[in-house]
């Protein structure tokens, strides 16, 4: 059941009228949806609570602060086929859908997650047809939206159609139904899943207390049928950003036998300033993990460079502090310099810079 309205969160006892009232226009904007199961996980009695925080509307989704963007990462930049992006040249994402289980409220594509819907069969053929094209691509990665809320069939016919290609090395799954509704991990999932590795699923997980035993019985099973999981965790603030949550969180994942690969720095979507983090206190954040935690439980802390840049791992020579405080000097994956004015610490940007990315030339 779950909710999908401001009417159904008073319902619950998860805002007063007075509080829905105002959550209207934000839910208008960007779809909500969460699942009984993950509402389960929310303290009621906490308005601060980091899992509330992710998945209730704030009003705060209505602010659009400088430098904020509806596209961060820039996926139309790199567009090649419809509901496929071809950004670095050995893979390409391809999204078979843009529903969620659970509409995260910090989501890079929330604006995207409002468009028209996909149809799959529209799509899947021409994004099949690109890939076999183009022999450099030896990796395809499925996102979106969640591409496990396909049925099994149709999850199968993707995987296999994109497997089949004699340069497709591994195929690649981004999905956070293990977090939110892990009652979809099932036998028969799992079997689909097993009939295509080499296969890769990088759930999301930012919480530990989203580390439960249901959603560790799905993780289990995949693990136990071979595939590989890896977790990907954004840095929100008021939800993880501190060493005490980051370190549950990926000593429980490696308890689990499911690798730390990515922490991200929160990309400059439109109406996510609430939940910003300064690169500089992110950097210290993972510094101070370090010698606490195995090197197994390091994730590597990415920014994407907003506007389609690439990704780059903040701990190195790609990102380079500048002597003034919050600007930093970004070098692309591919080529290319970026002046970086930290949001969160130059909201309304610095001597004339705007807050965000611009290229240098
Ligand atoms: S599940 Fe992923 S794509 Fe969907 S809203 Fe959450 S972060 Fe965005």
């Amino acid at each position: 059941m779950g909710v999908r309205t401001p009417g159904e969160l008073v319902e619950r006892g998860l805002a007063t009228p007075a509080q829905a009232g105002a959550l209207a226009p934000v839910v208008d904007r960007y779809r909500m949806q969460v699942d009984d199961y993950y509402l389960g996980l929310i303290d009621p009695d906490d308005p601060d609570d980091p899992i509330r925080r992710q998945a209730l509307p704030d009003v705060a989704e209505l602010v659009e602060s400088a430098g904020e963007l509806r596209d961060p990462i820039g996926d139309s930049v790199h567009a090649a086929a419809p509901q496929l992006v071809h950004r670095y040249r050995d893979r390409v994402l391809f999204f078979p859908t843009f529903l969620c289980p659970m509409y995260c409220r910090y989501c890079f594509r929330k604006v995207a997650l409002n468009e028209a819907p996909v149809r799959l069969d529209d799509v899947l053929s021409g994004a099949v047809a690109y890939v076999a094209a183009h022999p450099e691509v030896r990796e395809v990665i499925l996102s979106g939206g969640d591409p496990l809320l396909l049925s099994d069939d149709r999850l199968d016919r993707v995987l296999g159609a994109f497997g089949a290609l004699p340069n497709v090395e591994r195929l690649r799954i981004h999905s956070r139904v293990p977090v939110t509704r892990p009652s979809r991990v099932d036998a028969g999932l799992v079997a689909t899943l097993a009939r295509h590795r080499p296969l890769f699923v990088v759930t999301h997980f930012n919480h530990p207390r989203e580390l439960t035993p249901v959603a560790e019985a799905g993780v289990r099973a995949l693990v136990d049928a071979g595939i590989t999981v890896l977790n990907q965790a954004v840095l929100l603030r008021g939800v993880n950003a501190d060493a005490e949550t980051l370190a549950a969180l990926f000593g429980g994942l490696l308890r689990w036998q499911v690798r730390p690969y990515y922490l991200h720095h929160l990309d400059m979507t439109v109406g996510t300033q609430h939940f910003r983090v300064s690169l500089r206190d992110g950097l210290s954040l993972v510094r101070s993990l370090r010698g606490r935690l195995s090197g197994l439980a390091w994730p590597t802390y990415v920014l994407d460079i907003p506007g389609g840049g690439g990704k780059v791992p903040v701990d190195s020579d790609f990102v380079r502090a500048e002597p003034q405080r919050g600007v930093y000097t970004l070098v692309g994956p591919q080529g290319g310099r970026w002046r970086y004015v930290d949001p969160a610490e130059h909201p309304a940007g610095f001597e004339g810079h705007p807050p965000g990315a611009e290229r240098l030339p």
